[in-house]
């Protein structure tokens, strides 16, 4: 929760600090402070279908229990927030071999933390115990093969390279047998993210997927989708397209400390189909965290 409590500033100091707010100066629940209940959920990004949803549910709850005074209402809130975010999130926890080497493939736009987040997860695997080994397989961004290094060194993991435009699927290749004779337990695979050439783009990756299924049964057993929070519903469009080359598994969302619309999460993940693994909440190794409805509306309202 503390976690949560720190990344999530920004959203708590919009949506919850006027949820609040509401909920103080509210003399009477009617229909005023149901609309505007609404409005302060679809300003922090939850989605308008699901702002309509939650309301319709709170104003039921409130009519049958017979509830006049806000004060009462504001748990009602809470627990439907936390049912809402916890929907969908079954088998949000990382999916791992337990016998043998574990395939993450990372896939998203250029920009949005994909770099960032494989050094922090490493930086999580690691401390769990794990051998983890790195892949830098985006070799088109001038400078993505040195960044990865870089995570690699910060964190103490070691990062298989080609140089900078080589095939990425050859990088994969060589990666997990690299992975197989180092008796490594999870490989993560940076790929890239341009999207002026989407068609070759698309390609690229399934040419990955094909190497890595082929070389590693049952791999990869995640394909993650890291997307931006603080890019909203543009996030929404870039995960159907990487959606049509591979079958992502699930969604890292980054960026959430840098955004007032963390209701992006409930968005995405109604959107998109698949859980949302990991959030965002800094640049540093530590500030990835797995996505738990819980803490995380807790962290929103403490
Ligand atoms: P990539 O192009 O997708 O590999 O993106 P990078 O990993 O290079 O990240 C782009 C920028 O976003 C960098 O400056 C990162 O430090 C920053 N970044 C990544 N994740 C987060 C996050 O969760 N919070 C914040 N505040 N910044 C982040």
């Amino acid at each position: 929760t503390a976690k949560f409590r720190d990344g999530l500033a920004k959203t708590r100091a919009s949506l919850a600090e006027n949820v609040e707010t509401l909920f103080r100066r509210a003399k009477a629940i009617d229909e005023d402070f149901f609309e505007e209940l609404e409005e302060i959920l679809i300003a922090a990004d939850v989605g308008v279908k699901t702002a309509l949803a939650l309301v319709d549910e709170l104003r039921e709850a409130a009519a049958e229990q017979k509830i006049r005074d806000a004060a009462e209402l504001k748990p009602l809130l809470v627990e439907k927030l936390v049912a809402l975010m916890a929907e969908g999130q079954e088998g949000a926890s990382l999916n791992l071999n337990p016998d043998g080497l574990t395939v993450i493939l990372f896939v998203g736009v250029n920009g949005v933390g994909k770099t960032t987040t494989i050094g922090k997860l490493a930086h999580r695997l690691k401390q769990e115990g794990k051998k983890v080994l790195l892949a830098a397989g985006d070799t088109f961004r001038a400078g993505a093969i040195e960044q990865l290094e870089a995570w690699g060194r910060r964190v103490g993991v070691e990062v298989i390279r080609h140089q900078a435009g080589a095939d990425p699927a050859a990088v994969i290749y060589d990666a997990i047998q690299a992975a197989k004779a180092r008796g490594a337990d999870v490989l993560l695979c940076d790929t890239a993210g341009r999207l002026q050439n989407k068609a070759n783009l698309m390609e690229e990756l399934k040419k990955i997927v094909r190497v890595i299924a082929r070389e590693v049964p049952g791999a990869p057993q995640e394909t993650l989708l890291v997307v931006d929070a603080t890019t909203g519903q543009n996030a929404l469009s870039q995960a159907k397209t990487f959606g049509e080359a591979a079958k992502v598994t699930g969604i890292v969302l980054t960026k959430l400390d840098g955004t007032a619309k963390g209701g992006i999460v409930l968005a995405i993940r109604r959107e998109l189909g698949v859980p949302v693994k990991f959030v965002g909440l800094g640049e540093k190794p530590d500030d990835l965290v797995p996505f738990d409805a819980e803490p995380f509306v807790a962290g929103l309202f403490a």
